[in-house]
């Protein structure tokens, strides 16, 4: 098969760069091993929380919806079922498909697969009903099934408080939050809804250990001090048959560092991340990437880079105006800033630009410095 862009990954940034691009006449395959579009979005009940612009007060998986019918009303050619196994620097596309293996020539590739939950290893870390709170919440959300009934959750970051607030919903008890921090680490909206609710958020605190037999039924949690070091003595346990870990997500890359693509290590985006340049190509030309698999964010953000790099697409196709895409590739990227300048600090700004520092710093000098891999 072939095509001018094949978008790898139909979560909000691979909707919207399909959507973008087409919109200028570019044949567009996206692709996505899961049934059906949305990413993230087809588990997120909640409403959203973000600037009106960005469908605040929507919930996730209708947001997910109402983009892949806008995809076909704009002609994108859709591949559900279908996993990318594989990613050439010549921008072929290796798919599995339920008949079978298959490739895919393209002129341009957008890399939008997301992120992975990281994980936590402690005593008793493999028993079953230990689980990343995504998985929990794909559970819940998506297949109906209550994993458990009194949960302990690692993290108090949005997803474990937003994790957390959907299993009370859906009837169990939420023992514990435990963060190993001072303060909660997610939106304090969040935090206070939850607490007012009646589960405590123990700050300074850590797992130990976990015990059971076919399940975990225990886990022991201890106190932190200053230092991050367990306080001897208020070792307690907490009586519980599901623990969610939410320590965080970082970049799903495998098919970039299979590429080729040169990469950056930057903590605040949840690792290595992809280098690319402010329209968001890769270093290897011809490859973008965009949305979470280029930096953990939200899912404004990855709307708006999905946006970018399917405009930056049409433009590098000469599909475009010159005058017209330039302007409106300026106008996404003042939007990028501006959610990223937001109430909760400029961090992700400033780590955004040190990744696009560190792509022309590779471009000219070839090596060696903090950000290259
Ligand atoms: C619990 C939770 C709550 C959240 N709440 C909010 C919120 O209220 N507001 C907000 O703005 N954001 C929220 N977010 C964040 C938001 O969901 C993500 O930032 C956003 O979905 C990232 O979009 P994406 O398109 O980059 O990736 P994803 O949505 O993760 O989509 C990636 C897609 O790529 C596919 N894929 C990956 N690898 C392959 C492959 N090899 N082959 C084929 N397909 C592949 C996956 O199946 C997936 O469909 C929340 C996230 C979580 C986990």
């Amino acid at each position: 098969m072939r095509t001018e862009l094949v978008v790898i990954g139909a979560g909000p940034a691979g909707l919207c760069a399909s959507i973008e691009a087409a919109r200028s006449d570019v044949d567009v395959v996206l692709l996505d091993e899961n049934q059906k579009a949305g990413g993230q979005l087809i588990k997120q009940i909640h409403r959203f929380f973000g600037s009106e612009e960005h469908l605040s007060g929507v919930r996730g998986i209708t947001i997910g919806s109402m983009l892949l019918e806008e995809a076909e009303r704009e002609g994108v050619k859709t591949l559900f079922n279908t996993a990318a196994w594989g990613l050439f620097p010549d921008k072929t596309v290796g798919i599995l498909r339920p008949d079978g293996v298959d490739t895919i020539r393209a002129e341009r590739v957008v890399l939008a697969t997301g992120a992975l939950e990281n994980s936590l290893a402690f005593p008793g870390w493999t028993l079953p009903n230990i689980m990343g709170a995504g998985a929990a919440q794909t559970m819940v959300n998506v297949h109906r099934v209550l994993p458990g009934r009194k949960v302990m959750i690692i993290g108090s970051g949005n997803v474990g408080l937003i994790v957390a607030y959907q299993l009370l919903q859906a009837g169990a008890e939420v023992v514990a939050i435990v963060e190993a921090l001072p303060h909660v680490t997610g939106y304090q909206v969040h935090a206070s809804k939850i607490v007012r609710m009646g589960v405590p958020i123990l700050c300074s605190h850590t797992i130990l250990r976990a015990v059971g037999t076919e399940y975990v039924e225990k886990a022991e949690i201890v106190r932190l001090d200053a230092g991050v070091k367990p306080v001897s003595g208020t070792e307690r346990w907490l009586e519980v048959d599901l623990i969610c870990i939410a320590v965080g997500l970082r970049p799903m890359a495998e098919l970039a560092w299979m590429a080729g693509l040169r990469f950056g290590y930057i903590p605040e985006l949840g690792g290595h991340v992809p280098l690319h340049d402010k329209n968001l190509q890769s270093t290897v030309p011809g490859i973008y990437i965009a949305g979470d698999a280029g930096g953990i964010e939200e899912a404004s953000t990855a709307m708006e880079e999905g946006t970018l790099s399917g405009a930056a697409v049409a433009s590098s196709l000469g599909r475009v105006n010159r005058k017209i895409s330039v302007a409106r590739i300026a106008d996404i990227q003042r939007r990028l800033v501006m959610l990223r300048q937001g109430p909760f600090g400029n961090y992700r700004y400033e780590a955004k630009q040190h990744i696009t520092e560190a792509y022309h710093r590779c471009e000219q000098v070839g090596n060696g410095d903090r950000y290259d891999r």
